[in-house]
């Protein structure tokens, strides 16, 4: 399985992860990135990571 971690310090809040996520566990909270799905949802692809522009977005294999 895959985790996703949105570093909150390094997110500016463009929102690109959130609307990007085919898997949408990403939303916005108080103005940062945050996973409020299941990340067991994750399906790994990538797509939050290459659509951040700050490297906020990181995904780890289980
Ligand atoms: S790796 Fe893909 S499915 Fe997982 S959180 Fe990122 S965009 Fe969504
Ligand atoms: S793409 Fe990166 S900077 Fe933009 S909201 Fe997502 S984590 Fe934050």
């Amino acid at each position: 399985m895959f985790m996703v971690s949105i570093d909150a310090d390094q997110c500016e809040g463009c929102g690109e992860c959130v609307d990007a996520c085919p898997a949408a566990i990403l939303e916005m909270v108080d103005g940062k990135a945050a996973v409020t799905g299941s990340e067991t949802d994750c399906m790994g692809c990538e797509t939050c990571v290459v659509s951040c522009p700050t490297g906020a977005a990181t995904i780890q294999e289980l």
